[in-house]
């Protein structure tokens, strides 16, 4: 018996996870940026796995730059990376 979960794939590493082994950014329609804990947050959102490795590289690459189309501020890479320790 495999119960199915959503899955997403991680904007870095481009494998797919659960739901909850990702963290949401979220870009509201009036173009601001936020980490969605909730996953319940309205507008297009981007998944990153808890990987350090994965987090690095985000930053690193500027990945939700990329996913986003547009420039995403340093306060969303620093709170990302924050939720991801304080989670695991
Ligand atoms: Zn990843």
């Amino acid at each position: 018996m495999n119960k199915t979960y959503p899955q997403r794939m991680c904007i870095v590493c481009h494998q797919m996870f659960e739901k909850r082994d990702l963290v949401r950014v979220v870009k509201s329609n009036d173009s601001t940026f936020c980490v969605d804990t909730t996953g319940k947050m309205g507008g297009r959102g981007a998944y990153v796995c808890k990987n350090s490795e994965c987090h690095q590289k985000l930053k690193k690459t500027k990945a939700l730059n990329k996913a986003f189309k547009c420039l995403v501020p340093n306060e969303i890479y620093e709170e990302l990376e924050k939720k991801c320790k304080t989670q695991n």
